[in-house]
């Protein structure tokens, strides 16, 4: 009998080469307007953090079933920050040296099951790590800067804002996130979503944009 041999989660970059996925780290609550229709006050809290397994990537184009155990699929459009090189107790004022790239992204979310979690305080692990759950587009590298990020669902915008509206911005995540684990290359973070979350449905495509960005798009069949 053989080992298994599991195939590791790549991501394609603009610049032809293969970003290995190494861990997908993600923001909770990092838009003010999103936090509230959430129900919660963003000036509240620090930022915090869920994971998603890395085989949970999708590449932008592709059609997924829809997921097992929800009737409740969400979209939300999310800057992802592909990280070049690793560190601990990175300061903020450095920390965009540590950035290979960036991608749109879209982090799936079974909002049924994690409303559940929520309300048991248990953990969001099945709401959010589910296969399938984090889109991601092609990752470019390069700085970035302010950019406006929408979400259409079959070209209807359901989440329009600007990256500048990030309650904890990009260097910041990094050196927060920087003292609770060491970040490694290949490692990637969603940087949590604006306001206008809503449900993907059976049969529509669902594509986030940021600037001049490549998109990340998705079809749920
Ligand atoms: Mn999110």
């Amino acid at each position: 009998m053989t080992l298994p041999n599991p195939v590791p989660p790549v991501l394609p970059t603009t610049t032809g080469e293969i970003w290995h996925v190494r861990r997908i780290f993600c923001v909770g609550r990092n838009y003010a307007d999103h936090a509230r229709e959430m129900g919660h006050d963003p000036d509240a809290e620090p930022p915090f953090y869920f994971t998603k397994p890395a085989d949970a990537i999708v590449i932008s184009g592709a059609t997924i079933p829809y997921p097992p155990q929800t009737a409740d699929l969400h979209h939300e459009a999310e800057l992802v920050v592909a990280i070049g090189s690793g560190g601990h107790d990175i300061d903020a004022a450095s920390a965009l040296t540590h950035v290979w790239g960036y991608a749109a992204g879209n982090d799936l979310t079974r909002r049924d099951l994690q409303a559940q979690a929520k309300a048991a305080r248990r953990p969001w692990d099945m709401a959010k790590g589910f296969d399938n759950s984090a889109v991601v587009g092609p990752i470019r590298p390069g700085p970035l800067g302010d950019q406006p990020i929408t979400c259409t669902i079959d070209g209807k915008i359901t989440q329009s804002a600007h990256l500048g509206e990030m309650i904890w911005p990009v260097p910041v995540l990094i050196a927060h996130l920087s003292r609770l684990v060491t970040l490694q290359p290949g490692d990637l973070i969603f940087t949590g979503t604006p306001a206008g979350v809503g449900p993907i449905l059976r049969g529509q495509t669902c594509v986030v944009t940021i600037g001049t960005l490549p998109a990340a798009s998705v079809t749920v069949i």
